[in-house]
């Protein structure tokens, strides 16, 4: 190539045409071609500051960030922090990878000036720095022209953050993620999300229809693979999709007014990829659902267990709102920072949430409701939570939620001088009120504009595993936060008060036509004190549940309310609608 050619030539400055020029290799010592990596093209030649791609496993990704770094830290000469989960990932990815391709290309040993450091290598004037984020070790110190951080929905996500204060003083400020997605609206799926979501689009030759390819088995509409004749095929007029096809596809926007530059690559674009490898993994019985969708598809995918999704907390709401007597005992639950978070709710379930500014208008709870019971976090506001424990003494509680409680009680209240207080298990009482919704044991009292802005809190949190620094292996899970998730834990600490002050130990119910008990008080070591003729109903309300002949039990209709005790609940509604506002 001629030198004289390639400069003032925006193409052969960018990595595709400094590669080609120089007859790069991969690490295997094969030139890079893109006859089977059509949609790499566009991406070696993507300069922009943020760059996102979602993708399945396996597509060659690695092998293009470690080119694109090379030839911006010396033609660029950008200085460049990579990423990875651990560190033993770094010393596999540096040793295995980066150290090969620079082995196998005699242009590349003579940029690199020491070539043995796992850590760093210099190129050229510049450097590029190798991390894992679950490491003892201290976070790098140097600054950067860009991020990458690869693998990054199995990396620590808070480290990850921590490294966008390297980029202060660059000029560039680059940040690009690159990952096969986990849990929806998390890692690289929320990157994604903010992107300009760029599609593989193909155009089917028989009916020139363009198209995404897909899968989704139940809709027929959205599928791209045909399971009868194991192809890939049209999803207008159902003629097969040939490999050729799937290599003229083009990269196409789904936004034109993002700032950040997102791809998608499923595995069904790779045109080394048949339909039927595809469907075999699929119908492979050790292929998990999540495996599928996260590796294969390049798509995020959860487990109810994992997140509070939208319809498992929308499936509560009684659509009406509500409010419970002065006689009744609310529970209050708040999450005290910079502000305070509260939700009010009762064994009938939640009915209220709100934030303020300071205690006040908890105040205004307590005396509203004269056996209302606070369970108020002590991790946040110290002063102030325990001046309002110390105005209502016996009804204020201050709750430590503890980390890794692991064998011990989900739950432990003080007692003696240390009445007043409780801690709880962080991890397993967000599991257990994420499991509850997503059974519907909690009623929501209202509609879902009243209670959306309190889901968004729980969408923020995700179950995470956790690796182990040293060995990577898996040492168990975390629930972590994305953002605020201020309403999702005053609801775990309205969970702790309905234990011991409901007497709702594991399940809680949907409202019941017979008139309720009296509250009554589980005690620490589970015994009860109640009398049983208000908790199971008098003897003669007792002798009112009968079992009609399909074996339902027959309910009588609910008793009569008094009219002080109507007129209260009506006067509540009034004052109080389900978002916590008084009106
Ligand atoms: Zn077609």
């Amino acid at each position: 190539m001629n030198d004289k050619a390639t400069q003032n030539n925006p193409f052969f400055e960018s990595s595709l045409g400094w590669l080609r020029s120089n007859d790069i290799r991969n690490e295997k010592g094969d030139a890079i071609e893109f006859d089977n990596h059509p949609f790499l093209e566009d991406i070696y030649l993507d300069d922009s500051q943020y760059l996102t791609i979602m993708k399945a496993a396996q597509v060659g990704l690695s092998t293009c960030a470690i080119l694109k770094n090379h030839n911006d830290a010396k033609n660029k000469k950008l200085d460049i922090i990579y990423t990875l989960p651990t560190d033993q990932d770094v010393s596999v990815f540096v040793g295995g990878k980066v150290n090969r391709i620079i082995g196998n290309n005699p242009p590349m040993i003579k940029d690199v000036a020491d070539k043995d450091s796992i850590e760093q290598k210099q190129v050229g004037n510049s450097m590029i720095y190798f991390r894992g984020t679950w490491t003892k070790k201290a976070a790098i110190m140097v600054t950067a022209d860009r991020l990458v951080h690869d693998e990054k929905d199995s990396s620590k996500l808070d480290v990850i953050a921590d490294y966008q204060a390297r980029l202060q003083h660059s000029k560039f400020k680059q940040i690009h993620t690159f990952s096969h997605p986990s849990l929806p609206e998390t890692g690289v799926h929320a990157d994604w999300l903010k992107s300009d979501q760029k599609h593989w689009f193909i155009k089917c030759l028989w009916c020139n229809h363009w198209q995404y390819l897909s899968w989704n088995t139940e809709d027929p509409a959205e599928m791209s693979i045909d399971l009868e004749r194991r192809i890939y095929a049209c999803k207008n007029c159902n003629k097969e999709i040939t490999d050729g096809m799937r290599r003229n596809g083009q990269w196409v926007k789904k936004f034109h007014d993002k700032q950040i530059s997102g791809y998608w690559v499923p595995l069904l674009i790779a045109p080394w990829v048949s339909a039927s490898d595809i469907i075999d993994r699929w119908k492979n019985p050790d292929t998990t659902q999540e495996f599928f969708y996260t590796k294969i598809l390049g798509l995020p995918y959860a487990d109810s267990s994992s997140k509070l999704l939208r319809d498992s907390f929308f499936q509560n709401l009684t659509n009406k709102a509500w409010a419970p007597s002065v006689d009744d005992r609310v529970i209050i639950g708040v999450d005290t920072g910079l502000r305070i978070d509260y939700v009010l709710g009762n064994d009938t379930g939640l009915f209220m949430h709100g934030d303020c500014d300071d205690y006040g208008t908890l105040d205004g709870y307590m005396k509203r409701w004269p056996k209302a019971i606070a369970v108020v976090d002590q991790g946040g506001d110290l002063i102030g939570a325990r001046k309002f424990y110390e105005r209502w003494p016996g009804r204020v509680f201050l709750c430590l939620l503890a980390g890794d409680r692991k064998g011990k009680e989900l739950i432990k209240w003080g007692k003696g001088d240390e009445f007043g207080s409780v801690s709880a298990d962080r991890n397993r009482l967000i599991a257990l009120v994420v499991g509850e919704f997503r059974d519907k044991r909690i009623p929501v009292h209202g509609t879902e504009s009243d209670w959306y802005e309190y889901w968004l809190d729980w969408n923020n949190l995700s179950k995470i595993k956790m690796l182990d620094p040293d060995t990577g292996a898996t040492r168990g899970y975390k629930w972590v936060r994305s953002g605020r998730d201020h309403r999702a834990l005053a609801t775990v600490f309205w969970r702790v008060g309905m234990r011991r002050f409901a007497g709702v130990g594991a399940l809680i119910n949907p409202p019941r036509a017979m008139k309720r008990p009296q509250s009554y008080m589980i005690n620490p070591d589970k015994t009860v004190s109640f009398n049983p003729d208000k908790m199971f109903g008098s003897p003669q309300q007792q002798k009112q549940l009968e079992i009609d002949e399909k074996g339902n039990l027959k309910e009588d209709k609910p008793p009569e309310q008094d009219e002080a005790s109507k007129q209260a609940i009506e006067e509540s509604l009034d004052h109080i609608d389900p978002s916590g506002r008084w009106k």
